[in-house]
């Protein structure tokens, strides 16, 4: 028993707040810090007779968010009732949709390596994505207890994955990249210092090869995602410790205390709810139709693992660079108009990558207020591209450009900076740099090789770096083998 080898399963239910403008049945502001109990309404706090209204947004953002998750959207969702009693919850039930939910059966891609994933990418499957309203927050004073009801009835959406992750590092890219994916999207902000993402850890261990899942661990209370990565680190060896005891572990919910480092028991399945769910009678069905699904098709942006994958398979690019643009959106759509102008792609990359984001940086200046033009930056890489300018020349351009917003090509004419590749001016140019450096000279004629380094330095000195750096090598090599 005690040489029996165990493997964690991971299933996640993350709820994710959906960024409308107002609350999910009324039209109490959806807003985050303002004073407790100054965004309700009777329908939020649930008065007898007050009526419910849906939020079109909250429908599309859910909608939407199954299309990102490559979900099935069915033609018929409902809303139940979840009943229970709780301090925070003014109405005694909670509205959500249970056996009819608005998307299902999807997936989610990520980057991960380790167990689980296949070339560097793990796939997992979504069980669903629902619609739920959040519920209110109870503060505890000294003496007393208080509840804020602002959140009553801010629209949620319950993610719920299939137990396929495989470990506390998965779990971690798992939510990284469902969070980027939605925040992208404009679902939600994701913000989790104000509590827009909250999510239950299920989790249970078996040994290696048995297809039966153990028994359901779920864990509460983790307020950061490196909190749900700790919790699991925890309660992983805590359950195959148990059982290599020789202990039964039994489905309980255990709650993760941040500050201890540990997960301690909070209910076990004999006090689980029954939560009555039926049907909502204050709700139609939501039944969209083709119409009203194509305008939210409309507004799924690229998800940015294929924006990745697109940018190193359409312009080559190196696996550091697609990831560069894989977040920086804005920068990416600057480069991308700058291939279309015609410049090559690595080199425009290079120049987005470190030139660009140095200076945006340095002027404090924002993604989307670069001085010039895309168009620009495809001519300057085109200059250096066929020998009209050298590289450092094109240092000096890029500095007048961002200065003036001028055309590259102007600026050079203007400055004078075109690389001089006439051999007549250029051998002028050899020719004073030998006589400038006679002891380099003599070492190059003596057989010293790298004697001749310095003395094309002095070439570009005299010509100001215009000149074209091979032809001035390949002259000098002529000049001093000559005489
Ligand atoms: P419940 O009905 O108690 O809510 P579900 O079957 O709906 O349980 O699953 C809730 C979450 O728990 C899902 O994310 C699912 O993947 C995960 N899950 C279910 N069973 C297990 C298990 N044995 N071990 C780990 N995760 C599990
Ligand atoms: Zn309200
Ligand atoms: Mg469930």
């Amino acid at each position: 028993m005690s040489a029996m080898e165990y493997e964690p399963v991971i299933g996640l239910e993350t709820h994710v707040q959906l960024k409308t403008r107002t609350k999910m049945w009324c039209a109490c502001a959806n807003e985050y810090g303002s004073p407790p109990n100054t965004q309700v309404c009777p329908v939020c706090l649930g008065f007898p007779g007050a009526l419910p209204v849906a939020n079109e947004e909250a429908l599309r953002l859910t909608v939407l968010t199954g299309l990102l998750l490559h979900c099935e959207i069915p033609s018929f969702a409902k809303f139940d009732r979840k009943n229970y009693f709780y301090p925070d919850s003014s109405k005694n039930y909670q509205v959500t949709q249970f056996d009819r939910p608005s998307t299902k059966n999807g997936w989610i891609e990520f980057e991960f390596d380790g167990e689980g994933s296949a070339d560097g990418i793990a796939k997992i499957n979504i069980t669903r994505a629902h619609l739920e309203e959040d519920v209110g927050k109870s503060t505890h004073f000294d003496r007393h207890s208080g509840v804020d009801f602002n959140r009553a009835g801010v629209p949620l959406l319950e993610i719920v994955s299939e137990p396929e992750l495989r470990s506390s590092e998965m779990t971690y890219a798992y939510l990284k990249t469902l969070t980027q994916i939605l925040a992208r999207a404009g679902v939600s902000d994701c913000d989790l210092e104000k509590g827009m993402v909250r999510c239950d850890v299920n989790v249970s261990v078996r040994p290696k090869g048995e297809p039966r899942l153990g028994a359901k661990i779920e864990i509460k209370n983790m307020n950061s995602f490196s909190g749900v990565r700790r919790a699991l680190e925890y309660e992983i060896p805590r359950q195959i410790a148990a059982l290599k005891r020789g202990e039964t572990l039994r489905q309980e919910t255990r709650r993760w205390d941040d500050e201890s480092g540990i997960t301690e028991p909070m209910r076990s399945k004999e006090d689980a709810h029954d939560y009555r769910y039926f049907p909502e009678p204050d709700l139609m069905p939501f039944a969209p139709t083709e119409d009203w699904l194509s305008s939210v098709r409309a507004r799924v942006p690229e998800l940015p693992l294929d924006r990745k994958r697109r940018f190193m398979h359409d312009y080559g690019l190196p696996d550091g660079d697609a990831e560069f643009f894989r977040h920086n959106i804005e920068l990416g759509a600057f480069f991308e108009e700058a291939v279309k102008g015609g410049g090559a792609a690595k080199p425009l990359a290079n120049w987005v990558i470190n030139n660009i984001t140095g200076s945006l940086a340095a002027h404090s200046t924002p993604a989307d207020k670069i001085p010039f033009t895309p168009a620009h930056l495809s001519e300057l890489t085109n200059l250096t591209g066929s020998g009209k300018i050298s590289s450092k020349i094109a240092q000096e351009v890029y500095a007048v450009m961002w200065e003036t917003g001028e055309a590259p090509t102007s600026i050079v004419n203007r400055l004078g900076l075109l690389q001089v590749s006439d051999t007549g001016a250029v051998e002028e140019f050899c020719r004073q740099a030998i006589a400038a450096l006679p002891g380099p000279a003599d070492d190059y004629r003596k057989g010293k090789v790298a004697a001749l380094n310095a003395i094309k330095g002095q070439v570009m000195k005299l010509s100001k770096g215009k000149v074209n750096p091979q032809l001035a090598g390949e002259l000098l090599e002529k000049l001093l083998r000559g005489s």
